[in-house]
């Protein structure tokens, strides 16, 4: 008989992935860690009963929460990950030319060690670029006490419990923007919105009382159940949210990036968003077009 991974996230339904080799199964100092092998998405890490990444479809959910912030700021020279203990974040955003820093600040160092060993190809060596600044620290107490700017922050989370739940307030957001240079952009891993709609409800009017234009963009991500991954986006520059598949695409070309899911079009598109989402956000008058 196979074992089954079945994850505790949501209280009335769960996804359960076949699980082949266990490759790590224990306590860190901060949370309950397993990576294991499933035949159909590879090499699986989940925390605290929730999975976080696999090598089957990492590339939606790492493309879009880099490729659409840094390609429509345009301009992007540094940039802060919170959390993104995988690596995959960092990564991508090291995909860019011009980026000259990124600073990656994650709570569990646990999890990079064992995520540089078990999954390497996430990170794909993005540890050991020059250009990037690993900062063991909780994201909440560092953007409080840098006096470092950043033209794009990426909160790249776990959902809002244990140590990731301090990332959803209002005042670690409040902190975000006086860290963000001028026109500087702030992302977030914002959850499944059909299931969790009280955390797109709450993201929503937090940012909302902090930046100018706030919104959301979406991806199907396969391991994250429920439909659309919800984006959370914030700036006080609300053109940067409205830039055609023609404007983006000389800046996607110019960078050179290879991706899978990414494409000047979805990025485009991403921003439209559906009815039922406009209803939770109390938008529903809007067209649900981004332009
Ligand atoms: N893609 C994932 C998802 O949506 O489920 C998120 C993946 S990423 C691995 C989340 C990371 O955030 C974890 O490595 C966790 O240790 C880190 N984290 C949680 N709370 C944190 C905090 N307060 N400060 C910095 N990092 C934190």
């Amino acid at each position: 008989m196979s074992d089954w991974y079945t994850e505790t996230l949501h209280s009335d339904v769960a996804q359960r992935l076949r699980m082949g080799r266990i490759l790590f199964r224990d306590k860190t100092e901060h949370q309950d860690l397993v990576i294991f092998e499933s035949p159909t998405l590879g090499r699986v890490m989940a925390l605290d009963g929730v999975i976080q990444t696999a090598e089957g479809d990492e590339f939606v959910y790492h493309e879009m929460l880099t490729h659409v912030p840094v390609l429509a700021h345009g301009r992007v020279r540094r940039v802060l990950i919170v959390g993104g203990g995988d690596g995959g974040m960092l990564r991508r955003v090291l995909e860019h030319p011009g980026v000259e820093r990124v600073t990656m600040v994650e709570i569990d160092r646990t999890v990079v060690d064992l995520a540089i060993r078990y999954l390497p190809s996430i990170s794909a060596g993005a540890f050991d670029d020059p250009r990037a600044e690993l900062v063991i620290a909780d994201g909440c107490r560092f953007v409080k006490e840098t006096d470092q700017t950043f033209d794009v922050i990426i909160i790249d989370s776990t959902d809002p419990q244990g140590p990731g739940a301090v990332l959803f307030t209002e005042e670690f957001y409040r902190d975000c923007k006086t860290r963000l240079t001028p026109g500087g952009i702030l992302c977030t891993q914002n959850g499944v919105p059909f299931l969790q709609p009280q955390e797109l409800r709450d993201s929503h009017g937090r940012l909302k009382r902090l930046f100018a234009d706030v919104s959301f963009f979406v991806a199907p991500v396969p391991t994250y159940y429920g439909g659309f991954m919800a984006f959370g986006w914030a700036t006080d520059d609300e053109a940067l949210r409205r830039w055609t598949e023609a404007e983006i695409r000389p800046r996607f070309e110019g960078a050179g990036l290879k991706t899978r899911y990414y494409t000047p079009a979805i990025h485009a598109a991403s921003f439209a968003l559906p009815a039922f989402m406009l209803e939770i956000l109390g938008r529903s008058g809007e067209s649900g077009e981004h332009r």
